[in-house]
């Protein structure tokens, strides 16, 4: 079986730009976990169901029809054929991924979709439980983690680089409502692996973060 590095943390951590970055430089494969959340979350808005349907939601996430495209270096995300990469990424998305990711039924719809992510030469997987529950067999395990002030910081900056305006007291009270809902949920809660190593990226930049990883990989 490949070799699978799993990035776990809170959102704003840098999970996703760390993840994708070391999957560049291994030439492995990258799974965006909470993408599929995101994107069982969307389908649902669209076709008028409603987030606390548990049954309904599984049966959206098991028939997800998603692509991944990847194409200079750039991942293209189609929905039943619909560009839908910016579409994800929005706050009212990735408030309702977080409720539907709370539902068992949807966790087990997505976890052999998952799961088949691995394969040659090897997998980056990024999110909140892919070291607790998705591959508790892989040999890498990384917590990534920062303030939660630092974390409301690093968003605005990103919301102000798409020439959004958001108040940080704002970005600071959702990013702790967001954390408050996934580390509290009874299933799959947010929280490091026993064998995972916890990494403070408070007072780190992206490439310091990348390369400490990848030296514990080479290690
Ligand atoms: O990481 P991202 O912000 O894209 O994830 C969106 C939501 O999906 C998270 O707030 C979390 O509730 C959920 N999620 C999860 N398990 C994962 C990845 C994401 O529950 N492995």
């Amino acid at each position: 079986t490949a070799p699978i590095l799993t990035i776990d943390g809170p959102g704003g951590a840098g999970k996703g730009t760390i993840s994708r970055m070391i999957a560049e430089h291994l030439g492995w494969h990258l799974l965006d976990s909470g993408a599929l959340y995101r994107l069982t979350a969307l389908a649902a808005l669209r076709k008028g169901v409603a987030v606390d349907d548990a049954t309904a939601l599984a049966d959206q996430a098991r028939s997800l029809d998603v692509v991944f495209a990847v194409e200079a270096g750039r991942t293209s995300i189609l929905l039943e054929g619909d560009d839908v990469t910016i579409a994800i990424r929005s706050e009212g998305v990735g408030g309702a991924a977080s409720q539907v990711a709370a539902l068992p039924p949807v966790r087990d719809a997505l976890l052999q979709r998952q799961r088949d992510f691995c394969k040659a030469p090897g997998l980056v997987a990024d999110g909140r439980d892919m070291g607790t529950v998705v591959f508790p067999e892989a040999p890498l395990k990384i917590y990534l983690t920062a303030s939660a002030e630092e974390r409301a910081r690093r968003r605005q900056l990103q919301l102000q680089q798409a020439g959004e305006d958001a108040r940080l007291s704002t970005l600071l009270e959702e990013i702790q409502a967001r954390d408050a809902r996934d580390m509290q949920r009874a299933v799959a809660p947010l929280k490091p692996a026993d064998d995972a190593i916890e990494l403070d990226t408070t007072q780190l930049d992206i490439p310091e973060v990348v390369e400490r990883i990848e030296t514990l990989l080479a290690e």
